[in-house]
């Protein structure tokens, strides 16, 4: 009998399905998790091994800037190259949407906020992207809304934001292109969501969710765990962008938890851990740390508990695939929901690493996990 699915907090919001690269973005597709370079992107070895670091940390979607005519140059050998699709981000300078769209690139993102003419340009835009099949994202941007909007209502609110953003998707739909996705970032996750609630009810446009300059690692993981999952369990989002100023992987991987936390993507390994008390009897950081470290990379959906003392710790372990309960210098360790074995503490890490997998050689990866790739024709 095929697995459930997981239950969701709500169903996804119906948008319209638009193709990015070999990608879909939109209707019933898997919400995709998205990064950027932080390369310079003429530089085009250290992009594509920058790209291919994201690519092996689970990254569906790549953006590069393309802030100079170098850059632009470099657009064709790294669209072709990349394993996946590749969105050159503009701003200021129109001539560069037209060469990203001419390079191969899967996707434009435009910031109709500080592009010189903007509105001007859209028809010619939205036919060179469909003479190539790119798709565009109209990124709108609280640092950098358009002055008209900005003097109409004082500050980057969100009716300000969306009323940007509604103006520019009517441009492109008069000139009959759809293929565009909607961002509408504010680095407050209060004024992004209610942005996103506001826009989501004005049409169908897919989403590219992001807290803009959401901050360092803890507190840009905070912010955008907290925005995304406001919108994400009412439906509204089919990509998302965690930006922290951290190295990329690490939106990566935040994004991905983030999805796996609310039943958006397969849930790989899991650990369950106690946050240890008074009561616990052995280090249960140091446990927790050591047994994510040695099964890391894992791509079955093992849970494996790691509890500190006998209060929680034989109910959780029984629960999970592959458990401890410590107590007393020692660990019981639990596979199924029976006691296998007691070990030394010393032993622990070890022991369950074995046993972890011994298990995993009998379960299946973890299918769908990624958005669904449009079959090559
Ligand atoms: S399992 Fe034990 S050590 Fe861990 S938090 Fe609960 S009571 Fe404390």
């Amino acid at each position: 009998m095929p697995a459930m699915p997981a239950p969701v907090i709500s169903p996804r919001r119906k948008t319209r399905k638009i193709k990015v690269g070999d990608l879909y973005v939109g209707g019933d597709a898997p919400v995709s998790v998205q990064s950027m370079t932080t390369t310079k992107t003429h530089d085009i070895n250290a992009t594509l091994q920058q790209i291919a670091e994201l690519t092996a940390a689970g990254c569906d979607i790549v953006r590069v800037a393309c802030p100079t005519q170098d850059d632009a140059d470099a657009l064709p050998a790294i669209a072709t190259k990349s394993n996946i699709p590749v969105i050159a981000d503009i701003h200021f300078q129109p001539k560069y949407v037209f060469a990203a769209i001419e390079a191969g690139c899967a996707a434009v993102r435009v910031n109709p906020g500080n592009i010189k003419k903007f509105d001007d340009q859209v028809k010619e835009i939205a036919q060179a992207a469909k003479d190539h099949g790119t798709s565009i994202r109209i990124g709108v941007n609280a640092g950098s809304l358009d002055k008209r909007l900005l003097e109409k209502y004082g500050k980057p609110t969100p009716e300000a934001l969306v009323e940007s953003a509604v103006w520019e998707a009517s441009l492109f739909e008069e000139h009959g292109f759809h293929d565009f996705k909607i961002s509408v970032k504010h680095n407050d996750p209060v004024v992004m969501v209610r942005a996103y609630e506001m826009l989501s009810e004005r049409g169908d446009w897919p989403l590219h969710l992001g807290v803009t300059e959401a901050g360092p690692a803890f507190q840009g993981t905070i912010k955008s765990a907290t925005a995304f999952g406001a919108l994400l369990s009412q439906g509204i989002g089919d990509t998302i962008r965690v930006s922290l100023s951290a190295p990329p992987v690490e939106e990566v991987k935040v994004g991905i938890q983030i999805l796996q936390a609310l039943n958006l993507r397969p849930r790989k390994l899991e650990i369950v851990s106690c946050p240890s008390c008074g009561r616990a009897q052995v280090d249960v950081y140091e446990l927790a740390e050591k047994v994510t470290a040695g099964l890391e990379g894992m791509e079955v959906p093992l849970r494996v508990a790691v509890m500190g003392c006998v209060v929680n710790g034989p109910g959780e372990a029984r629960e999970a695939d592959l458990g401890v309960a410590s107590g007393n210098g020692k660990g019981q360790i639990f596979v199924k929901g029976e006691v296998i074995k007691t070990v030394p503490e010393r032993d622990i890490v070890e022991t369950l690493i074995e046993e972890a997998m011994k298990i995993a050689e009998t379960m299946e990866p973890v299918e769908g996990a990624s958005p669904e790739v449009i079959a090559a024709s």
